[in-house]
């Protein structure tokens, strides 16, 4: 029996260590924000918490959360997450988002990669670039910023790229979905600056081909086209979103470029509906069809609206481009629908992510420390119910990938595909001695989603506790206001 005084040790519960694939009944003792034994007998410790019949695994590492402030990272907390980055949009510069999560304090850990369509709204658009995603949202609808750009306007994109990612951005976000119309080329060059630097980038994928036929080139095909030519790691964001029912033509070319060397890895979240600003290029009204979607697919999210008709969609998108819509793609109801969506959630190494965008306030903002939310709140479901979702539809015994899988995917890809340039992301994703003390303990029995499209903001039920770098964020299910012990992430270029 060991007698040292540890800062805190969660006793008797079921350990899985996602890594070792290691699952055995142990107690955890955690100090200096780092686990610092597993055995048996361990104690005493300043906080002792009996978490017999849970199970005590690394915390969940989301590579896809708009939802960077406060109130956001708390709903991600409450779903198991430790770590929330705001990698496919990104932000540039870099540097003003760091020092703002610095100075507020963050529940989790954050960082932020360097943003291709901020860097382009300021070279192209004429943009000034404030480091903010709502000035993404805000010009999302202008044309000014998709069209093609002049060598000297590549070059000052590469130019603002190239130094966010020395300043420690996590690689590169392209949205180049919103974009339709800028060039291949440029898209290429990005890839190549990533593979130069060594860090990995993060696509929302242009349209593909079988839904918008006119289309500069394939979605899916720029993308592990780029990986083939550049040697870049490239991330396919939100595979299932883009790809809707051409889901396996996707993964398809994605398992032949792995096949052949290429780095292509994905990412998908277990929803039907999406969630982006209404002024999208894709959800212009003469462009609807090519998703099977009609304007009363799309809720606008700042007031409840079901959109009645191409008319008032217009006015929407004239009005307030970058107000948030959810967008119903696939009916989780229809067998075949849902069939495509849990295709792309078991495709070999998808890592599980949620796309959590920002709250949406019906009324005043309130002060980011307002805890419990607020009824005003709304955004889309993923943003509190993605990692709880997930191991109830494919965690479960018997279910499409099993409680190891699962949480495989939900912690450890993510840190394995980042460690190469992210140095923190060597001691995440594992529960093992040494490693940071980023933990979730949940009751597999119980564990469920409880947001809606109606109530988007619900937690879910059955995670107990979240610790973060050794701090309790959640306890017994409910948010401790006080604690931020979030810590910034940062990559280290070549
Ligand atoms: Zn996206």
């Amino acid at each position: 029996m060991s007698m040292t005084m540890h800062d805190v040790v969660l006793r008797g519960g079921r350990v899985i260590d996602p890594e070792t694939s290691r699952d055995h009944v142990a107690d955890i003792a955690i100090s200096g924000g780092r686990i610092t034994d597993i055995g048996h007998a361990l104690g005493p410790a300043g906080h002792e918490l009996e978490v017999a019949n849970h199970v005590v695994t690394a915390g969940f590492i989301d590579l896809h959360s708009h939802a960077a402030d406060i109130p956001g990272m708390r709903l991600r907390a409450l779903d198991g997450v430790t770590t929330a980055l705001e990698l496919e949009a990104g932000v540039s510069p870099v540097e003003p988002a760091y020092r703002q999560a610095a100075a507020e304090g963050r529940p989790v850990n954050y960082g932020f990669a360097a943003s291709w369509a901020l860097a382009r709204m300021e070279a192209v658009g004429g943009v000034e670039p404030d480091g903010r995603l709502g000035t993404f949202l805000a010009n999302i609808a202008s044309p000014a910023w998709q069209g093609s750009a002049s060598l000297s306007q590549v070059n000052a994109i590469l130019a603002r790229l190239s130094a966010d990612v020395a300043d420690g951005a996590i690689g590169i976000g392209i949205l180049v979905g919103y974009a339709p119309a800028s060039d291949p080329e440029e898209y290429l060059q990005v890839a190549a600056l990533a593979a130069e630097a060594g860090v990995p980038t993060f696509t929302h994928a242009r349209d593909l081909i079988e839904l918008t036929p006119n289309a500069l080139i394939d979605g899916a095909s720029e993308i592990v086209r780029a990986a083939g030519e550049t040697g870049a790691q490239m991330h396919y964001c939100h595979i299932n979103s883009t790809s809707l029912r051409h889901i396996d033509r996707v993964q398809d070319l994605v398992s032949q470029a792995r096949a052949a060397g290429a780095r292509v890895s994905t990412e998908a979240y277990p929803y039907g509906s999406g969630m982006t600003g209404i002024g999208a290029a894709f959800l212009a009204p003469e462009r609807l069809h090519e998703r099977d979607l009609t304007p009363a697919d799309l809720t606008y999210a700042p007031t409840g609206e079901q959109v009645a008709t191409e008319e008032r969609l217009r006015e929407l998108r004239a009005g307030d481009p970058g107000g948030l819509a959810i967008i119903r793609q696939l009916n989780e109801d229809d067998p075949a629908d849902l069939s495509v969506m849990l295709r792309s959630l078991t495709f070999p190494d998808a890592i599980v992510a949620s796309d959590a965008m920002p709250l949406t306030w019906a009324g005043p903002v309130p002060d980011p420390l307002t805890w419990p939310l607020p009824d005003t709140a709304f955004t889309h479901p993923r943003a509190a119910g993605t990692f709880s979702r997930a191991l109830r539809m494919l965690g479960k015994e018997g279910g499409p990938l099993g409680l190891t899988e699962t949480l495989r995917r939900s912690s450890l890809l993510p840190a394995r595909l980042l460690e190469p340039s992210v140095p923190a992301m060597r001691r995440k994703g594992r529960l093992q001695v040494g490693c940071d003390a980023d933990i979730v303990v949940f009751d597999p029995a119980t564990i469920t989603d409880q947001a809606t499209y109606a109530r988007p903001t619900r937690p879910p039920v059955g995670i107990k506790h979240v610790i973060v770098n050794g701090t309790l964020v959640v306890r017994d299910a409910g948010i401790v206001p006080a604690a931020l012990p979030g810590q910034s992430i940062r990559a280290t270029p070549r």
